[in-house]
């Protein structure tokens, strides 16, 4: 499946690339230890060739000639596909704003430059984009516009009840959702914008606001099946979760508070229906060491009043809130494990970007990939999870793994990540498409933002 057709994709590629950014037509990589994203075990003393951005021969050093190759070594160094975010909010925040007054084309690619700067390939914007810039944005980025870039996927505007919709919140985006016929409607809206799914809420907020009727998301799950489209859900609470899996929901957009055992029979009786894991919230009010001291990595990109404002409050000092988060991580850790042991496919998943501005992008995605160890997962599971795995949930067939026909998109690693996940931040180079980015450059524009804003 393509993004769109290969005319259009041509077209751009041509007119958009800057003269200077072609990669050697051939590159072959020697001597990494290769984790190909795939499950297997590592290959240790690898070699993949990259031709024109993809991978097209992939094995150990030496089983292949590659005459006429630029030759780069990489001995001592581990490899692994670059990384997915499926669930983020991309374009509000700004420093120490949040909001749709940041969303400009400007900032959006700011954002996925520091995806990319992290080694994230590509990431899912969750129901909060609106007007038609975003579609147009995303589509210059898949064609090569920005070989700096981390994919921009949109899911356009989500589809929302009215009461979770205020204008200072980021569902000031979504279509409110009352009828029927408008459900359907705003998911045929969606359609002719190419996108691979359709996000919605359900949701009580803990008795706060009243959540979309189940006719009413059965409508919209129902409308995006005819329309070849899934559908993810923002839905945490376990009754709704149930009745969300009978409806046929595709993607729980984050992991479900707590998981009993009639939950975990749905999962058996829907065997498509997939998980992000979105673990970020209640574990990092509990548990944020890369704040005291500030890891490197953020201290490069995040500016000091940011770092200053999310040190001021996590991890949380008040004991009542701390217990609460405490006792809401275990179950979910807990929940974790309990629908892994039983098969369901879990992504990975940031919200990064979300409304409390206090989450800093890119650098999400390696806690994640802690947090889903501290859950019960082994390392290697966990980067099959935050590659393949959310590939596949994406429907992005060009990424996730290290092997012939994909994208060459990849992290280069100064340690192994099988050993400690935390290696997982140990970035010596990313490549996107088959081109190393330039994150000295990089970095040198992200600390670039004005201090009031
Ligand atoms: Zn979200």
């Amino acid at each position: 499946m393509r993004y769109f057709p290969s005319l259009v994709l041509a077209g751009l590629a041509i007119a958009g690339r800057p003269v200077g950014a072609q990669p050697p037509r051939a590159t072959l990589f020697e001597g990494a230890r290769l984790i190909a994203g795939d499950g297997r075990a590592p290959i240790e003393n690898s070699a993949f060739l990259v031709e024109n951005g993809r991978f097209t021969r992939v094995g150990k050093k030496g089983e292949f000639q590659a005459g006429g190759a630029a030759r780069v070594d990489l001995s001592g160094k581990t490899v692994i596909p670059a990384l997915i975010d499926g669930h983020s909010h991309i374009g509000y925040m700004r420093n120490l704003t949040s909001g749709a007054q940041n969303y400009t084309r400007e900032n959006i690619l700011d954002h996925m430059r520091r995806f990319a700067y992290f080694g994230v390939a590509a990431s899912q914007s969750m129901g909060t984009d609106f007007g038609e810039m975003p579609f147009q944005l995303r589509d210059e980025i898949l064609a090569g516009k920005y070989p700096d870039a981390a994919r921009f996927l949109t899911a356009g505007r989500g589809l929302s009840p009215l009461s979770e919709i205020a204008p200072d919140n980021m569902r000031q985006a979504a279509f409110p959702v009352t009828t029927v016929a408008g459900a359907r409607a705003s998911v045929q809206e969606l359609v002719p914008r190419r996108v691979k799914l359709i996000k919605t809420w359900v949701d009580t907020r803990g008795g706060a606001v009243k959540p979309l009727s189940p006719d009413l998301y059965r409508a919209i799950i129902d409308e995006a099946h005819k329309n070849n489209l899934r559908v993810a859900v923002h839905a945490t609470e376990l009754e709704q979760a149930k009745d969300l899996l009978r409806a046929g929901i595709d993607i729980f957009a984050h992991m479900i508070s707590e998981v009993d055992d009639e939950l975990v029979d749905l999962f058996k009786q829907h065997p498509n229906t997939t998980v992000l894991s979105a673990l970020g919230g209640p574990r990092r009010a509990v548990y944020a060491p890369w704040l005291n001291p500030v890891h490197p990595l953020i201290a490069e990109t995040v500016r000091p009043e940011q770092i200053a404002r999310l040190q001021q409050r996590f991890p949380l000092k008040d004991p009542a809130p701390l217990v609460r988060s405490a006792a809401s991580w275990e179950r979910l850790a807990h929940g974790v494990a309990k629908l892994t042991a039983v098969g369901v496919k879990i992504g990975v998943g940031t919200d990064g970007g979300g409304q409390q501005g206090d989450q800093f992008l890119g650098w999400t995605m390696h806690t994640e990939l802690e947090n889903l160890v501290a859950a019960g997962l082994t390392p290697a599971q966990v980067i099959v999870a935050a590659t393949r795995t959310t590939a596949e949930i994406l429907g992005l067939d060009d990424l996730g793994m290290v092997t012939a026909g994909k994208s060459a998109d990849f992290v280069v690693l100064d340690a192994n990540p099988l050993d400690d996940i935390t290696n997982s931040r140990k970035i010596s180079s990313v490549y996107l498409r088959g081109v190393m980015i330039d994150r000295a450059r990089l970095r040198a524009g992200f600390l670039n933002v004005p201090a009031g804003n």
